[in-house]
């Protein structure tokens, strides 16, 4: 939009918000927000916002707009036909924890809003994928899933029980002696025996879920350190989930996240929350993880243990072999909280990761999850949630800036969906936190476009469903309205979308079972069990496979003896 087409669609508003009665001005649905709430300046400030972005852009008027765009995605479309099936030297995976493709579509139009648009015809870094399935995420005992029975679907290729991490759905959660002789390995695990370097990003501590899977083999997702498994469980043999990151794959090339009072003798002070007793070590069998981590690698080689963003932004990533960052005792701050400080960002960290795993020349597989997004959506808090989503997109970008699509097979999906929706009729451009450009036609308050179909954001004032234009409903921490109320949203039960580019990315296509997602990397990576493919496939990608064929075409003949 010209500076003043800016300056007209201000002048616009401002006569409209200044001469209320002009009602032939007004949509109806508008009038009756003013005419039936309360007005409050949060309001008039949301209608104002609505009437400035809600003009159609120029461009857009004109078919020739739209036609050209469709054809150039029609050209783009038919250069697909020729199919990616290089093996892929690299595979990144993108985890949005929570990422719905309601949150999606949501984070696209903040992305825009971001940048001034109007927000609906913007493109995440993931949108720009050539190729998109659906996953099913159901865990083998649950129709709505959790992260840790999702996480071995996507990490190890085999649905599992709810709650349980690394493990076939013939271990029980909870039942330590169900573990032994079902474990299942992960992705990771296949790169690392192939060759490769490997590594794991993630905005939750290292040891939560969705990370878990990757390394570890427990009957319970909640066992992060000794301290909080069953004496029962100890007694039985089986090891919290810190201790196996250490011990399980003890060659894992970077971890980073959060987590670090996991790692430490219970009690010990943390180093950046001193006073705070909950940031103190965990550990009851009083090993100090850190060092156990160090003792493992080889002493030719650098390994460095950071806590904080300065130490890491300072690293030189061509001396580092091995890193281990914990930047909080726990999980990371919200991307929106966080202190640039002591807190890198996730592409920030994603950055480094690809820096120092690019150094092998097998290639690398690496995990990245944008684990808030989850909490932000139980929280009932939409735009901490989004800014997660945010986030992990410029780590998309981020890490696409560093790879080849020639060599690197890139998937980003989401583990399992919330009950996070927006609707509400709103006119294009209108603020994704804004308000819906009617009141209810029931109990005649105005409601926001973001609601949750339960969670902490149930509010009932005088017997009566909040006035959301009495509140702050822009706020960071506002929580949005929700039809049940629950201290923690929920995970939804819809297919998650899988976007892929790179080799092999194609075979991510229709509606699969989400443990088919590592199936089709390692597939394209000629790593795990299924290689058959790969003698031929290393033969057709040498630069004149020709005489060779001949060659081996003419021995049984004879020919050339
Ligand atoms: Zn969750």
């Amino acid at each position: 939009m010209s500076r003043l087409e800016h300056q007209l669609t201000a002048d616009y508003c401002q006569s409209l918000l200044f001469h209320p009665h002009q009602s032939y001005l007004w949509a109806p649905e508008r009038k009756q927000v003013l005419e039936r709430t309360m007005i409050s300046p949060f309001l008039v400030l949301a209608i104002g916002t609505c009437l400035t972005n809600s003009l159609v852009p120029e461009k857009e008027k004109d078919p020739k707009y739209w036609r050209a765009q469709a054809q150039q995605t029609l050209q783009n479309a038919l250069r697909l036909q020729k199919l990616n099936t290089n093996v892929a030297k690299n595979i990144i995976m993108f985890l949005g924890d929570g990422m719905g493709v309601s949150t999606v579509t949501a984070a696209r139009i903040l992305k825009g809003q971001l940048h001034n648009s109007p927000g609906e015809e913007s493109r995440l870094e993931m949108d720009k994928f050539p190729f998109v399935a659906l996953s099913k995420t159901y865990n083998t005992n649950a129709q709505v899933p959790d992260s840790a029975g999702t996480a071995t679907a996507y990490l190890c290729g085999v649905k599992a029980n709810e709650g349980t991490v690394g493990v076939s759905a013939a271990t029980q959660r909870t039942q330590c002696n169900t573990t032994q002789g079902n474990e299942v390995t992960s992705i990771l695990h296949w790169a690392k025996e192939a060759g490769k370097s490997v590594g794991i990003v993630t905005t939750t501590r290292v040891n939560h879920a969705t990370p878990s899977a990757a390394y570890a083999h427990s009957a319970d997702r909640d066992w992060y350190s000794d301290n909080e498994m069953p004496s029962e469980a100890l007694s039985q043999g089986c090891k919290d989930i810190a201790y196996q990151l250490v011990h399980n794959i003890k060659d894992i090339e970077v971890i980073m996240g959060g987590g670090r009072k996991y790692m430490f003798p219970k009690n010990r002070t943390d180093v950046e929350y001193e006073m705070d007793e909950k940031a103190r070590g965990t550990r009851l069998d009083g090993l100090n993880l850190i060092d156990i981590w160090k003792s493992f690698k080889p002493r030719h080689k650098h390994s460095h243990y950071i806590w904080n963003r300065t130490e890491l932004l300072t690293l030189d990533p061509y001396t580092v072999d091995y890193l281990l960052g914990l930047f909080e005792p726990g999980d990371m701050q919200y991307e929106l909280n966080r202190n640039n400080v002591t807190d890198p960002s996730l592409s920030e960290m994603v950055e480094m990761a690809i820096k120092i795993l690019s150094k092998n020349p097998e290639g690398f597989f690496l995990l990245v999850e944008g684990g808030r997004i989850d909490h932000g959506h139980h929280e009932g808090k939409a735009k901490q949630a989004l800014h997660e989503v945010v986030e992990m997109d410029r780590a998309i970008g981020q890490a696409g800036d560093m790879t080849s699509q020639e060599d690197t097979l890139t998937v980003v999906t989401a583990d399992h969906s919330h009950v996070f929706t927006f609707g509400g009729y709103t006119p294009r451009g209108n603020s994704i936190f804004g308000l819906a450009p009617m009141v209810s036609d029931t109990d005649k308050k105005p409601f926001t476009a973001i609601l949750y179909g339960n969670g902490p954001g149930y509010k009932v004032v005088g017997g009566e469903r909040e006035n959301v234009s009495m509140v702050d409903y822009a706020h960071n921490n506002y929580q949005a309205q929700s039809a049940v109320p629950l201290r923690h949203e929920t995970h939804g039960g819809e297919d998650v979308a899988v976007f892929a580019k790179g080799p092999m990315a194609h075979l991510l296509h229709g509606v699969h079972e989400q443990n088919y997602i590592p199936h089709v990397m390692a597939y394209a990576a000629c790593i795990g069990a299924n290689r058959d493919h790969c003698a031929s496939a290393s033969l057709a990608g040498s630069p004149s496979p020709g005489p060779l064929l001949l060659l081996l075409a003419l021995l049984p003949l004879g020919i050339l003896f």
